[in-house]
């Protein structure tokens, strides 16, 4: 399947969910057995290397990197938000648009050296991929990989990720915020 016919089954909501932002909604993407397939082998396709763990951000990139993982024969690991995770964990700040939020992964999740794929649904202006990434390399993991379902590149965030020895991968791109 072409990232045209991918594309086609991302929905775009405007002004959702405030004014000005059009959100891209993969719900239609998930009903969609031949869609749903053809993103997560494209993901597989991409990746490069050995892959120990496939972290996935909450709670939309989960969706993707369980079947990454079961494909390549990876573990998963959770990336959440803070306080949802019941274990001791270690966590990292990042910038909104109004004020920060936090994210958070269990600190006895994996031993220093695990190679780590990052995945979420899509990227924007990289703050939670970026700070999911300072975190994981602050556990002792080696990321070099993420994927995205969906890139917004007029916002920066793959490029950002790949000024930090990111390869980044991403099945559609879409102008504008
Ligand atoms: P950012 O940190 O700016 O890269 O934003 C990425 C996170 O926010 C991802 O977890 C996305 O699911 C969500 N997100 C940001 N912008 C959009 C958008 N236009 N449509 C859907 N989800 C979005």
């Amino acid at each position: 399947m072409p990232a045209d016919d991918l594309a086609a089954l991302i929905r775009t909501i405007p002004d959702f969910p405030k004014p000005g932002i059009q959100f891209r909604d993969i719900t239609t993407l998930l009903l969609d057995p031949a869609g749903l397939a053809r993103a997560v082998e494209a993901i597989i396709d991409a990746v490069d290397g050995p892959v120990d763990l496939v972290a996935g951000i909450e709670a939309r990139g989960f969706l993707f990197a369980s079947p990454v993982a079961l494909a390549l024969g990876a573990g998963v690991l959770l990336v959440r938000k803070d306080g949802k995770l019941p274990g001791a964990t270690i966590a990292e700040d990042y910038a909104l648009e109004y004020g920060t939020d936090r994210i958070a992964i269990h600190a006895d999740a994996f031993a220093p050296g695990a190679r780590v794929l990052l995945i979420d649904d899509l990227i924007a202006t990289g703050g939670t991929a970026r700070a999911a990434v300072r975190l994981l390399r602050k556990a002792g993991a080696q990321v070099t990989q993420a994927a995205f379902v969906i890139d917004l590149p007029d916002l920066g965030g793959a490029d950002a990720l790949r000024a930090e020895g990111i390869h980044v991968t991403s099945l559609v791109a879409f102008d504008g915020h």
